[in-house]
């Protein structure tokens, strides 16, 4: 868990912000044009990344070229990771940047609400309850009144077919946001920023029983809309099948990697609320510029270059598209165009300029010279831009607004001539760091804390330096383009790299683990990470620990040479004698006096762009005596789990067995085998591992399995035990659910460890997934839980002597009990470890 402290947030929000372009070649230039055409929006509305329907998405948005949205309720902060170890927010930080890979794909916008994924729930109720009804329904309508969709698609009814009561929570939502949206009396104080409206209709994008397909002569579809998006698009060279694939297989932190899919999809949309629809989710609504006034004009502009484009030469659409550009800047100082009352002035300046950057063939880099900056720091960026055609444009100024005095280069952009501007940018020192917005103040249960309501629904910061680069012409026309400074690289593989330029602390420490357990009484080490973002300095480290406890050193000196050296400092810790626990926190003291205590995590994987997240720089100590049997423990890494520490933590010599390992057999060395968390799902060497395993523990071994799943990855061995039992989609979200010690002399609830009711308590998201059922009668059972409401579940633990030694298969949460400091985890860990 990662904590943060409360920082001041100073965004600069501007309405163009061009980050990459979009728009490439003359086919693409020939969509985008007739998109600028058409002035109508639809916004899709579910739980979690990966609940959109995304050839619904790229149909939307490239076939009726409407602006398109999803809304994704959460960030999908709770689910399970296949790429990495990243949990809770982290997760959600790459699930929002997978979202946004697939709209890149699909052409889609994105936008979340504060809640959060606060793991699997069957009940809406439990859902709205956690999230804050009123809370997550002010932000459902305040990126209603901010996108002014015209029809809004729920991809789950609001009577449970959806499974998760996160999914059925966010139809409600939808439900009640599309009446609510459009009465002044509902949220008023976001009527400051933007103003009522009531899209024209709702539908339900229905499936099947059982997520199935619909045939088509259900009478359950007879009065539905049907549209088929399945359809292929010539001027993108994919049908939106194919591109719902891309888009979806970007979700790959939960392995939804799908096939293309080329052919006709029917789809079925049910009406939920609004005017009935005749045979289309738009009938009778209008999408032309003439919905707005003074809009003729402007789409008139627009048809013409539309009509007249020559992809051999698309430079000859730059005048009729500039006289669009003036037409629509004039209308958008009309009231009916202000921003905070109609989305679409800027929402269209921002796709013309694109087209006419690309019309142009212009490029605009704007390059940072390091991908990170300290607050009142400087930042030399480079801006290069070139014009690729023959339109006499010319670089009139290269600005930011954040600090510097803006240059005047006054350049002709010349064909296929580059000019070059550098600027220095100086951050001001009160410059905040780029955590993420909903990151920065610590979170309730269910919903982020977002101080500036323009910020809710974002899905992620705006660019913390962005570089404005005004364009004129010989005949008077101003184009200002706002660019992100990036920083790029070239990597010998894989060719020219970018990331965005973050603001971050100093100096960044990072404590070895998020939990110490002390199970014992002696010192034990606590070492502390440290990166230099600011260039030569020395600073001083400490650890502030809790009453009772001391460290050693008081403090300890470090020298960096440059910007980017790492140093560790390691301290003692001395916990006190009886059980405790707390928090340890690190603290950097700069020359100058600033304190700093801020972690750093880095996300870097190939199909999202790097990220920095930061938190507060401290970890758990727990003082609980936890004893064990035995010293060596071999451990099968599954998916990805910090197991292994809070093993080594409890007191074992832990070895992470390779494939090679694992293909050898050699087990006897090990007092206990553990398997990482669905290590029986992707760790294919499981496989042929798992009757040397069973030979083992015959031979006087001690294995336990962590949970396995059903999905996405099938279960290598349908039963991985000596015992057939069966892994089920059975789980007990509530972490506070009773748990019933259903043989209180079981081995597992006394040796070593006595286990008692409090060894349940504090626990994190959930009791346990994946439960086992109908299990083999030589497996004995030692708890029971459920959620409230629903049978008791035994099969979290099933135990069983086998030859000389024991198989233990626990689907209780241990993954995420254990990297919490949970007291009473570690002991039920060790008993099982123990077991003989
Ligand atoms: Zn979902």
């Amino acid at each position: 868990m990662i904590r943060r402290l409360a920082l001041l947030l100073t965004l600069v929000i501007t309405a163009t912000l061009t980050a990459t372009p979009r728009t490439t070649d003359s086919a693409e230039i020939q969509l985008a044009l007739k998109k600028l055409t058409v002035v109508g929006s639809a916004l899709q509305i579910a739980a979690h990344p990966d609940d959109e329907n995304t050839a619904l998405n790229a149909w939307l948005a490239n076939d009726r070229l409407y602006r398109t949205a999803y809304l994704s309720v959460t960030r999908g902060d709770g689910g399970q990771n296949l790429l990495g170890d990243e949990k809770g927010e982290l997760l959600g930080v790459i699930r929002t940047q997978e979202l946004l890979a697939a709209r890149r794909i699909d052409g889609g916008e994105q936008f979340f609400t504060r809640a959060i994924d606060f793991g699997f729930t069957k009940s809406p109720v439990e859902t709205l309850n956690i999230w804050g009804h009123d809370a997550s329904l002010a932000d459902v309508v305040w990126i209603i009144r901010k996108f002014q969709p015209d029809v809004i698609v729920a991809r789950f009814p609001t009577t449970g077919e959806g499974g998760h009561g996160q999914h059925t929570a966010s139809a409600i939502l939808a439900g009640e946001a599309f009446v609510a949206a459009g009465d002044p009396t509902k949220f008023p104080e976001q009527l400051k920023y933007v103003r009522v409206w009531q899209p024209k209709r709702l539908f339900w994008n229905r499936f099947g029983a059982n997520f199935q397909a619909i045939k088509p002569d259900d009478p359950l579809v007879a009065n539905d809309v049907r549209i088929d998006l399945g359809a292929f698009n010539p001027l993108l060279g994919h049908s939106y099948g194919e591109i719902a694939a891309d888009s979806r297989s970007q979700h790959k932190s939960q392995g939804f990697g799908v096939a293309q899919r080329r052919g006709t999809l029917i789809n079925y949309f049910h009406l939920i609320a609004g005017d009935p629809a005749s045979g289309d989710l738009f009938s009778g609504i209008d999408t032309s510029w003439s919905r707005y006034p003074g809009g003729d004009t402007v789409g008139k502009y627009l048809q013409q270059a539309s009509n007249e484009f020559d992809p051999k030469d698309p430079a000859k659409s730059i005048p009729t598209l500039l006289l669009a550009w003036t037409a629509l800047d004039r209308v958008s100082a009309s009231d009916a165009w202000l921003p905070n009352v109609n989305p679409w002035a800027a929402v269209k300046k921002e796709e013309l300029l694109d087209v006419i950057r690309a019309c142009a063939g212009l490029a605009i880099d704007v390059s940072a010279s390091d991908s990170s900056v300290v607050p009142g720091g400087e930042i030399p960026v480079s801006v290069s831009v070139i014009n690729r055609s023959d339109y006499p444009f010319i670089l009139s100024t290269v600005a930011n607004p954040l600090a510097n005095p803006s240059k005047a280069p006054g350049a002709k952009l010349a064909n296929n001539v580059p000019v070059k501007t550098d600027v220095t940018i100086k951050l001001p020192p009160d410059s905040a760091y780029s955590q993420p917005y909903w990151l920065v103040t610590p979170p309730t249960k269910g919903l982020y804390t977002v101080s500036d309501q323009r910020l809710v629904g974002l899905p992620e910061n705006p660019a913390p330096i962005p570089i404005t680069v005004t364009l004129t012409d010989p005949t008077m026309h101003t184009l200002i383009f706002t660019v992100p400074a990036i920083y790029r690289w070239t990597d010998a593989v894989r060719g020219e790299q970018t990331r965005r330029v973050d603001v971050v602390p100093e100096v960044t420490a990072n404590l070895e683990t998020n939990a110490r357990l002390f199970p014992d009484t002696k010192p034990r080490t606590m070492s502390v990470s440290l990166h230099d973002f600011v260039g030569a300095t020395t600073a001083n480290v400490r650890l502030v620990v809790p009453n009772g406890w001391s460290a050693t050193p008081a403090s300890a000196p470090v020298t960096f040479a440059k910007k980017g050296d790492d140093a560790k400092v390691t301290f003692t810790i001395t916990p006190p004698a009886a059980a405790s626990n707390g928090v340890v926190r690190a603290e950097v003291e700069l020359p100058d006096g600033k304190k700093i205590s801020q972690s750093l995590t880095n996300i870097d994987y190939p199909h999202i762009p790097a990220q920095r997240v930061f938190g507060e720089s401290s970890a758990k100590l727990v003082r609980e005596d936890v004893k064990k049997r035995g010293s060596r423990v071999g451990y099968i890494m599954g998916a990805g789990d910090d197991v292994p520490d809070a093993l080594r933590q409890i007191g074992y010599d832990v070895d992470l067995l390779t494939d090679a390992d694992l293909e050898q057999g050699d087990f006897a060395k090990y007092d206990a085998i553990v398997t990482g968390v669905r290590a029986y799902n992707a760790r294919p060497a499981m496989k042929a591992a798992h009757p040397k395993l069973m030979k083992y523990v015959e031979n006087g071994g001690t294995l336990v399995v962590q949970y396995n799943s059903l999905s996405p990855q099938p279960l290598l061995i349908e039963s991985p035990g000596p015992y057939p039992f069966k892994v089920a989609n059975e789980r007990v979200t509530v972490e506070e659910a009773p748990v019933r010690f259903v043989d209180p002399a079981h081995p597992l609830l006394n040796t070593p460890n006595k286990i008692t009711q409090p060894d349940f308590e504090g626990w994190v998201q959930e009791r346990g997934l994946y439960f086992t059922n109908n299990w083999d009668p030589k497996y004995s059972t030692p708890l029971a839980t459920n959620d409230p409401g629903e049978p008791e579940h035994a099969g979290g633990e099933l135990y069983a002597h086998y030859g000389k030694g024991v198989f233990i298969y626990t689907s209780y949460a241990w993954f995420r009990q254990l990297p919490a400091g949970v007291p009473g985890a570690y002991k039920l860990f060790a008993n099982m470890v123990s077991a003989q």
